[in-house]
């Protein structure tokens, strides 16, 4: 029985009743049906939210109507919904259809979904107010035989003239009186009151200099014209974009852009957050008469505003982050996703959406291309290019034939300096002095920010959070103690907090010590860091990037916040401090991600008419996942890695979920997680599935937050093996009050 608890206020539904059918914000949940009263018979669509009786008493909740159909279920008894509370639908139908497909691919309720795709602002209505207008009645006699006092007889008058409702105080500005005369005829019912909703918002665009687009060059055209191709048979395929940075991808979006406006349909364009520069943002608007950028921090109202100029047709480009890919366009004609390989493209909350997955899924019931766009395509990407499902188009040169910049492994094993605990080497130390004194530029990347990230005691190790497995990083410029896994501080402790020895040592770099020894070792030089720490105020990151294009800095060092998209032509030093700390994480895509990582930040220089070059300090030189990066050779660096991950049996050639479980004792969630598993490695056998589970174990971080954490994965050749098995199991499992669970579907975290 799918129904909530039975009340008696249910009935059995005539056969030409209208039911709703309304999901709630609940995981894994059902479709439940309201009886929809006569008088919301003509208002209710599906979209809209609307409150509904649920379980024993007088209590309701919110849900969504996602459909409506006529006709009772015989022998079914069924509540009435209460009221619908939005106006209009807060999503189109394809946008609905689309939200039930994120439900059922990533193992979430569709109600969820809908919480999650539909902005708080939007919900809300930010940004608007309800303002009553006046017109006159319909059919009223002459208005001179109304024998009316002169004031009122003003007001009725603009009225009969005007063809839009009137404001009161449009009507009492232009009448010039007072409310009184507005009252009387309202009563007399010569003039109707009509409540309407008004934007009261203003958003004051930044007017770009118009450019021309730019003439492509051949690799370019070739490009562009296959995506045209596809574009004028109208019909979806997913292009994988492959071109070395600066080899001049945005140009072809920007020209297919073009072509899909010309036709009278939208594009939308997703890029990674920290993406959204200001650099970016001026390429678009300064191409397209109508572009609307959606970034994490717009106010309730302005997401408002854009969702509703979106909708309304009036935008050509939506450019975003991830959730730009729910942009409402009533008539789309192209998506890119710029940095496909981007971890950032997976919300990790419910519903844990991929957006590439999902744009490639509103591609095709759109039947339009999906272009993605990056110099490193992911193992997933590549295989289905291999796998002929998706095309691979790949530009090969840099554009005007600028030389990819050489890469130089540094083996820093017996460095005199990195002996001494520096963290610039002598080549990098001496490749800095050479970049400065020829007045060049310089980028140094470190993934680590904070001071340090370890305090060491002699005794009894690191200094670790009380709530986390993590130990905590020192950050000075605060003089506290940090989780970077939590919001725990605490003030640094003379001796350690454990075992009350002093003599507490600071071990390893983290961008604030490598600041303090950059601006030790190079006085004269012009110094800015960037990492979530230094730019905690919201524009500071885009005025340090622009200082640094002025040349107001010589050396911009951070995190992988420097890493992405930043195109400077006078950059002629890239100094990667440690390739190794991210490689030998305890993660699947480790090799991947350094891969990416190395690729990326080499893409930073070189880019003007200066050659660049690319210092890589390791311990490992001979690591190939290294040697692929400092050759920039992508292929191989792919056969390798893909090797390995057909042995593992790993994405991309099996799909994986992960489930974790977590409690605050231990001893709880480890029963849970070997008791679920065992009762899902049973139920894969009985169902016969081509599934494997492998786990549990205690995830790598073991304790987060307080909660003590076990996870399993789940693999198969088929990814809907793993829904359908997950779907039937969940509601049988009967989990233990204490333990929290949730799946991930297609991790990038592991
Ligand atoms: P990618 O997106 O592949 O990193 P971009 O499109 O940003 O590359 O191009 C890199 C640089 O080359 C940009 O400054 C861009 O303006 C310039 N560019 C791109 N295409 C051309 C072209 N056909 N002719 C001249 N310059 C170009
Ligand atoms: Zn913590």
């Amino acid at each position: 029985d799918d129904q909530p608890d039975l009340s008696p206020w249910e009935i059995e539904a005539a056969n030409d009743q209208l039911i709703a059918e309304v999901v709630f914000n609940r995981p894994l949940d059902t479709v439940y049906r309201y009886i929809v009263p006569d008088e919301f018979r003509e208002l209710i669509q599906p979209g809209q939210r609307v409150r509904v009786p649920f379980g024993r008493g007088n209590s309701s909740t919110l849900g969504f109507c996602v459909r409506t159909h006529v006709g009772g279920t015989p022998g079914k008894r069924l509540k009435s919904l209460a009221e619908i509370c939005d106006r209009e639908p807060l999503l189109s139908q394809s946008m609905l259809d689309l939200t039930e497909w994120i439900a059922g691919r990533y193992l979430s309720g569709w109600g969820q979904v809908l919480e999650s795709v539909i902005p708080a602002g939007v919900k809300r209505q930010a940004g608007t107010r309800e303002i009553v207008f006046y017109r006159a009645a319909d059919s009223l006699p002459d208005i001179d035989t109304l024998k009316l006092p002169s004031k009122q007889h003003a007001v009725l008058n603009l009225l009969l003239q005007s063809d839009d409702p009137m404001r009161v105080d449009e009507l009492t500005a232009a009448a010039g009186c007072g409310v009184s005369p507005i009252d009387s005829l309202k009563k007399k019912n010569f003039i109707i009151p009509e409540r309407r909703r008004v934007s009261t918002h203003s958003i004051g665009g930044e007017i770009a200099t118009r450019q021309e687009d730019l003439k492509l060059n051949s690799e370019q055209s070739a490009a562009l014209q296959e995506i045209l191709k596809v574009l004028r048979e109208s019909r979806h395929e997913t292009l994988l974009l492959h071109g070395v940075t600066g080899s001049g991808k945005t140009e072809v979006y920007i020209q297919a852009i073009r072509e899909v406006i010309s036709y009278g349909r939208q594009a939308i364009v997703l890029v990674p957050e920290i993406s959204l520069t200001p650099q970016t943002i001026r390429r678009f608007r300064a191409r397209f008469d109508s572009v609307a950028v959606l970034h994490s921090h717009l106010s309730d109202s302005d997401r408002h505003w854009h969702w509703q100029q979106i909708a309304s047709g009036d935008v050509q480009v939506v450019v975003g982050a991830r959730s730009a890919v729910f942009a409402p366009v009533p008539h789309l004609g192209l998506i890119v996703i710029d940095e496909e390989h981007e971890t950032t493209f997976k919300q990790q909350s419910v519903p844990r959406y991929h957006a590439r997955e999902v744009a490639r899924e509103r591609a095709r019931r759109d039947n339009i291309p999906l272009i993605l766009g990056t110099a490193t395509p992911t193992l997933e990407t590549l295989k289905r290019t291999m796998d002929g499902e998706d095309r691979r188009i790949v530009l090969k040169e840099r554009v005007e034939q600028r030389p990819l910049p050489p890469v130089s492994i540094v083996d820093i094993r017996n460095d005199p300096f990195i002996q001494r605990r520096h963290s610039l080497g002598r080549a990098m130390t001496n490749a800095i002095q050479v970049a400065l004194k020829a007045g060049g530029q310089g980028i140094l990347f470190l993934n680590l920010r904070g001071y340090s990230p370890v305090l060491w005691c002699g005794k009894c190790k690191g200094v670790t959070c009380p709530d986390c497995d993590v130990s905590l990083t020192w950050h000075k410029d605060r003089s506290r103690l940090v989780c970077h896994s939590c919001d725990f501080e605490m003030e640094s402790p003379e001796r350690c907090p454990t075992c009350h020895q002093p003599g507490l040592r600071l071990i390893g770099t983290g961008t604030q010590r490598l600041e303090a020894e950059v601006i030790n070792k190079f006085p004269a030089a012009r110094i800015a860091r960037m990492d979530s720490d230094s730019m905690r105020k919201p524009g500071s990151h885009d005025e340090v990037l622009e200082r640094f294009r002025e040349h107001e800095i010589d050396l911009l060092l951070g995190t992988q916040m420097i890493a992405k998209g930043l195109d400077f032509p006078n950059v002629t030093l890239v100094g990667v401090i440690d390739a190794d700390t991210l490689l030998y994480q305890p993660d699947l895509r480790a090799g991947e991600r350094t891969f990416h990582l190395i690729s990326q930040v080499a893409g930073r220089t070189g880019r003007g008419d200066k050659q660049g070059r690319v210092l890589v300090q390791t311990l490992n030189p001979d690591e190939p996942i290294i040697q692929f990066a400092a050759h920039h050779d992508f292929d191989g660096f792919a056969k390798y890695e893909l090797k390995q991950r057909k042995v593992m049996q790993a994405p991309p050639f099996q799909s994986m979920a992960r489930v974790i479980l977590r409690a605050l004792d231990e001893r709880i969630v480890q029963a849970e997680s070997q008791r679920i598993c065992q009762l899902l490695r049973e139920r894969i056998q009985a169902g016969n599935r081509p599934i494997r589970v492998l786990g549990p174990a205690p995830a790598p971080i073991l304790r987060l937050r307080k909660y003590f954490r076990y996870h399993f994965q789940l693999t198969s050749p088929e990814q809907q093996q793993i829904e359908e098995v997950w779907r039937e199991f969940v509601p049988t499992m009967k989990l233990a009050a204490e333990v929290d669970m949730v799946i991930d579907m297609d991790p990038v975290d592991l």
